[in-house]
């Protein structure tokens, strides 16, 4: 029995990233959270709507689409950054949205990993989970944050412990987890093709490059997929290894991503940046696929090391290809056992359903 039993249904407004249109993959990982985090409230009875920037699409989920201009993304920016608002900001516009229908809702759910939806936090009438999608990026959106974590306690949630200790707030933040699938979704394959994966925005945080270092050295394909977000360092990729085994799929729906990805022998996951958590390790997980990744950021807490894959010395491409000769020690049913206990939807739903819960009280 799921925590709602006994308690009155929720009316929650989930507010996107303003990075890019759902669907688009821009955003990363917040879009299949957004998704899944509202189909498996919305199954437990909960009424749920989303704010989000115009040309969204997330199948069978309604969206309140807003015009306006996208917001950079943090990660592509300085410590020292300003905060920079387009004209006819997406991001305000959607706020503004949330502020005309708040009296709808029993709260807010914020993904927007930005500035403003924090300032905004004391001006409205209701509660506002915060959902940190991201470690610490831009001062000036910390200070935000942990202006809010000291008015608003509790409603700080990040994914991972690590996440949470780049943030000098760390013991402010509720460690909330990331996300988590839907194991329907995804087929288990119990023996895979001689190939690797590696999935994800294409941009430098990710690292690719050192995927395809390790492809090139153990001559074993890497199928590549995921949004083109740095089409130059991407370009810098080919040119650096023209040799290597790679083969770019693009950015493909969840159903076309799990068929390409669970054939694969293990995934591969480079973040050069501290990973919040990684969406992609728990839908590798769900096929059946063992993850290699840098002992580094949320990967560390989500792969258990010899069981559900392999964590390596950072930055060590020798450390992958190490990885790579051991891949056939994991049991791949671990990985699927992984995704449909600890990194499920419906686990996931437990402890977002308490959280929100505790911050109506
Ligand atoms: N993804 C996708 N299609 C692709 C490759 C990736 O939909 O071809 C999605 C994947 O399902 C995941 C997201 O891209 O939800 C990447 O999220 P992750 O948390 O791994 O990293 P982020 O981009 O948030 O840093």
């Amino acid at each position: 029995m799921n925590s709602s039993f006994f308690q009155p249904k929720l009316k929650v407004l989930i507010l996107s990233t303003p990075v890019g249109a759902l669907g688009s993959g821009l955003g990363g990982g917040v879009e299949l959270t957004i998704a899944n985090l509202a189909r498996e409230l919305r199954s437990r009875g909960h009424i749920i709507d989303i704010i989000a920037p115009a040309g969204s699409e997330l199948g069978d989920l309604s969206i309140v689409q807003i015009p306006g201009k996208l917001q950079l993304t943090a990660q592509t920016q300085e410590l020292a950054a300003s905060i920079v608002m387009p004209g006819n900001p997406v991001l305000a516009n959607m706020w503004a949205k949330a502020r005309e229908i708040q009296h709808n809702y029993d709260i807010i759910f914020n993904t927007a990993f930005d500035w403003l939806p924090f300032y905004l936090t004391p001006f409205f009438n209701l509660p506002i989970a915060h959902f940190v999608s991201m470690g610490s990026q831009i001062a000036a959106i910390d200070l935000a944050i942990e202006r809010v974590a000291i008015d608003f306690p509790g409603t700080i949630g990040v994914c991972t412990r690590t996440q949470a200790k780049t943030f000098s707030f760390a013991d402010l933040c509720c460690v909330v987890g990331g996300s988590g699938v839907d194991p329907a979704v995804y087929e288990y394959c119990e023996t895979p093709e001689d190939a690797l994966a590696w999935l994800g925005r294409i941009s430098p945080e990710k690292a690719l490059e050192d995927a395809v270092a390790a492809a090139e050295r153990t001559g074993i394909k890497l199928k590549i997929m995921g949004k083109i977000q740095d089409p130059d360092y991407w370009a810098q990729i080919q040119q650096d290894y023209p040799h290597a085994p790679i083969e770019y799929l693009g950015f493909l729906p969840t159903h076309e991503l799990q068929k390409s990805l669970r054939t694969c022998r293990g995934m591969l996951m480079t973040p050069r940046w501290v990973e919040a958590f990684g969406n992609v390790a728990i839908e590798a997980f769900a096929c059946g696929v063992p993850v290699i990744a840098y002992r580094r950021g949320g990967p560390a807490e989500i792969i258990t090391d010899g069981k559900t894959g392999f964590l390596v010395e950072p930055d060590s491409v020798d450390g992958l290809v190490a990885a790579i000769d051991r891949l056939d020690e994991i049991d791949r049913s671990d990985c699927r056992h992984a995704a449909e206990t600890v990194f499920s939807q419906s686990a996931w739903g437990d402890i977002m359903e308490s959280w929100l819960y505790q911050l109506i009280k």
